[in-house]
């Protein structure tokens, strides 16, 4: 099939080095000739409609890669062809205040929260949610971007100060425990399959390291994960791969974030589990049979190189690393690639995290 993705960063890099195997072929609509995916396939660029019609009766299926891809294109796009996830998804996750309303509605837990569109509104959603607490933009928020963390009141005319007077949410602080994401995969069949639980480590809003699966998770904690992300993906009717990020407070699983694509949290499974959440993601696109989601190696991790390429001879002299690089301009706090190790023993794991720690904060 032809496949078009809205957008042309590293998710598209990958999405297309794991579908060109199953015979597909890619289409990008993107920025600029840079992109990190633009080289991977026939590439449009610009979102003037004449751009967009050329590129959605090129492509049979389309996908895209980011939450804050613009809804109006891809209504545009759906008019001429497939689009999954669809436009509903999409919708959603890119406004945090929606994700908690429909998470409320479906009783999956979830920080208290308050729509806030001034400073009078904020002081007034201070009081009732209290202190410390988290104001974020609904909106176009990503790595941490966009969020300020108030402790005190003192701070409030600060903290509105930086939402540069976009919508905003007040979310309640969750005093949690680690950060866990769950991924899965939802064919157009409705078939589910789930990733195990991971955990996340982040460094000022961004992931720095991923820990696949995690460990002491118990059964019943990936079951109550499963069931959330099984209420969550069936009630949106979606299609592709879902990710849920989440916070572990004492065994309570309190849902942070929604995210309609393959997630940063997942690039592990490119080497750590049976199919990748990439191949998984083209496979439900294509309304293909799922692949396995099982865990080939007993324990992996996920390091993200950002801002400077560092030491690359090194991780290709690590045993069982795997070095990926996305083809990017080094500028600080961006994501230029990712190390993935795989390990059968938990100490060889560490080990091999250790020797290569210059790329963790
Ligand atoms: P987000 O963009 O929502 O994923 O937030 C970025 C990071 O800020 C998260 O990974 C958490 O470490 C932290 N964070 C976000 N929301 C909350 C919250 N309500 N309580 C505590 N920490 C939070």
């Amino acid at each position: 099939m032809k496949i078009g993705v809205l957008g042309a960063g590293q998710l598209g890099r990958m999405l297309a080095l794991s579908a060109y195997p199953l015979g597909h072929q890619m289409r990008f609509l993107a920025l600029s000739e840079e992109d990190p995916s633009s080289l991977l396939g026939k590439t449009y660029i610009n979102s003037k409609a004449d751009v967009i019609k050329l590129f959605s009766d090129d492509s049979d299926v389309v996908t895209y890669e980011s939450e804050n891809t613009d809804v109006s294109i891809v209504r545009d796009v759906s008019k001429k062809s497939n689009v999954f996830p669809s436009e509903r998804s999409l919708h959603l996750t890119q406004h945090r205040g929606r994700e908690k309303e429909l998470l409320c509605e479906l009783n999956i837990p979830c920080a208290p929260y308050q729509i806030v569109n001034s400073v009078s509104e904020l002081q007034n959603a201070i009081k009732s949610i209290g202190l410390p607490a988290i104001l974020k933009t609904t909106r176009d928020g990503y790595d941490g971007k966009g969020q300020f963390h108030i402790k005190f009141e003192s701070q409030i005319d600060e903290a509105w100060g930086h939402m540069s007077g976009n919508e905003s949410i007040l979310e309640g602080f969750v005093k949690f425990e680690r950060e866990l994401s769950l991924i899965a995969v939802r064919g157009l069949d409705g078939s589910l399959k789930y990733y195990p639980l991971v955990e996340n480590t982040h460094h000022e809003g961004i992931l720095r390291l991923t820990v696949a699966p995690a460990q002491n998770i118990s059964k019943s904690l990936q079951k109550k994960a499963e069931g959330y992300m099984h209420s969550l993906i069936n009630e949106i009717d979606h299609v592709g791969v879902l990710t849920i990020e989440l916070f572990d407070s004492k065994d309570e699983l309190i849902v942070n974030e929604i995210a309609p694509r393959v997630h940063n949290s997942g690039h592990w499974t490119i080497e750590g589990a049976q199919t990748s959440q990439f191949e998984n993601h083209i496979r439900a696109i294509t309304n293909s049979p799922l692949g396995e989601t099982s865990i080939k190696h007993q324990f992996n991790a996920m390091i993200n190189i950002i801002g400077e390429y560092g030491a690359t001879q090194k991780v290709l002299e690590t045993e069982n690393a795997h070095l990926h690089l996305y083809d990017k301009e080094e500028r600080q706090d961006r994501k230029l690639g990712h190390i993935t190790i795989t390990s059968n023993s938990f100490d060889a794991l560490n080990k091999s995290i250790d020797s290569l720690k210059e790329y963790l904060p």
